[in-house]
């Protein structure tokens, strides 16, 4: 095992640390946000601060990484610019949020994590030997875990969307989401994000993808069940079929 797989099975521990203590402290931002957590930033540029990382980093390692001659190298960077590209850039300056701030504690963590993130897939995609040759692109386990990828990108898009909808310009109160998947869970954002990382998972085979997949649902599984309580706890009328993340289940 290399010095690289063992550092990343050291990140996959702390992802279950962070998922352990999510599950008693909700991460400050959003709805959780509270002025305990000291000085805060407007939430767009939060958000572009947190999420920049990850394309700057990703973009660097592709510049200068030995092994990124290939087709799958730039279909690899193709979906995640696709994903991170409006994240960073676009949606912050959708989201109508007008007042809403985040605490710099929570930026610099996001920060550190897309840092470290992006370092840990873009070594595995384009820098470690011998690198992804263009077979790749052919092999099932690269066209299944792009399709769901795909299907994780459409869920998480259609959810952030609707979301983004509930309110008029200028308002920052919380209303019932309808639509779309929103019909079996509270949060098909969340879903939809965890879907897609574990679609990347299985197309890059690698540790590093499911660290990230990892770090995903420890992230956003305690989140869902917060805002699955906090929707019911506002909401008498809130539908009671409806789960937190898994459609049926929970
Ligand atoms: P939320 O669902 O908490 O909020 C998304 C936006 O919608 C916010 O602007 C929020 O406003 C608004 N909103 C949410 N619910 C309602 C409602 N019922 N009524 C009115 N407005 C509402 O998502 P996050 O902010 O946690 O995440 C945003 C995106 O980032 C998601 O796509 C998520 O998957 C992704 N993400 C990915 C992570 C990862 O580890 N890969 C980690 C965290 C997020 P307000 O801010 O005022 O609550």
């Amino acid at each position: 095992m290399t010095l690289g797989d063992r550092l990343l099975l050291a990140w996959i521990a702390l992802a279950a640390v962070v998922f352990v203590a999510l599950l008693f402290v909700p991460a400050p931002y959003g709805r959780y946000a509270r002025r305990a957590w000291g000085p805060t930033i407007a939430s767009r540029w939060a958000w572009l601060l947190m999420e920049a990382p990850a394309v700057l980093v990703m973009a660097g390692m592709f510049a200068f990484g030995r092994h990124r001659d290939s087709w799958t190298a730039v279909a690899f960077l193709v979906l995640w610019l696709l994903h991170y590209v409006p994240r960073a850039f676009v949606d912050p300056f959708l989201w109508r949020e007008p007042t809403r701030r985040t605490p710099l504690a929570i930026v610099a963590m996001a920060i550190v994590f897309n840092v470290v993130n992006g370092l840990a897939n873009g070594a595995t995609l384009f820098d470690r030997p011998p690198g992804y040759r263009d077979a790749w692109l052919a092999d099932p386990r690269f066209l299944l875990g792009t399709a769901i990828f795909a299907l994780g990108y459409a869920i998480n898009r259609d959810a952030d969307r609707r979301l983004r909808h509930l309110r008029g310009p200028g308002e920052s109160g919380y209303r019932i989401p309808r639509g779309g998947l929103f019909r079996w869970v509270s949060c098909p954002n969340y879903l939809g994000e965890i879907v897609i990382w574990c679609g990347w998972a299985i197309a890059t085979w690698s540790l590093a993808g499911l660290a990230f997949a990892l770090w995903t649902v420890a992230n956003l599984a305690p989140r869902a069940r917060d805002h699955q309580r906090f929707y019911r706890e506002r909401f008498p009328e809130y539908p009671p079929e409806r789960r937190a993340l898994v459609p049926g289940v929970w």
